[in-house]
């Protein structure tokens, strides 16, 4: 796509710090990372979000990511690596080309990536579940 980023990089056209590639893959680091050795793992192929993806990419996708994964543990010494995937302006997805974050996580870093909620009861908790197996058949 003309004037997605992420594709402009995929082409060559932006400069990235690549790290990883493959015939459908590409990783490159976050230019603003959480932490140093922050990777963005992207299809080659552009699409929007995780709507819009080939399911087929999925084994590939995560043997990256443990590959990937495990190169950032060796360089960086992080202890843990979250990977995050937003979807939509209100899941915080600033890029519309889908992409995963792999973001090294070392003791006391301070960083909290959400809060625990809870249900009024277990009765709304199993009705919410029961709806969704409704519409997944
Ligand atoms: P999102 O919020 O869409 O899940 O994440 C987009 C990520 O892309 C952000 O963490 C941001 O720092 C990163 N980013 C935005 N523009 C560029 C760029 O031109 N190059 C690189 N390497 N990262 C970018
Ligand atoms: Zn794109």
């Amino acid at each position: 796509m003309d004037d997605c980023i992420f594709c402009m990089i995929t082409e060559g056209k932006l400069p990235s710090s690549k790290v990883f590639e493959s015939d459908t893959l590409l990783a490159f680091l976050d230019l603003n990372p959480c932490q140093k050795g922050h990777t963005l793992l992207i299809p080659k192929k552009h699409c929007k979000d995780i709507f819009g993806v080939d399911p087929a990419i999925g084994a590939d996708v995560l043997a990256a990511m443990k590959t990937i994964g495990q190169a950032i543990k060796d360089v960086t010494g992080c202890t843990g690596i979250n990977v995050v995937q937003n979807n939509g302006r209100d899941a915080g997805q600033m890029v519309d080309h889908l992409h995963w974050h792999l973001i090294p996580r070392f003791a006391g870093d301070g960083l909290d990536l959400w809060p625990q909620g809870k249900y009024d009861s277990m009765d709304e908790m199993n009705a919410m579940a029961e709806k969704l197996r409704k519409v997944l058949g």
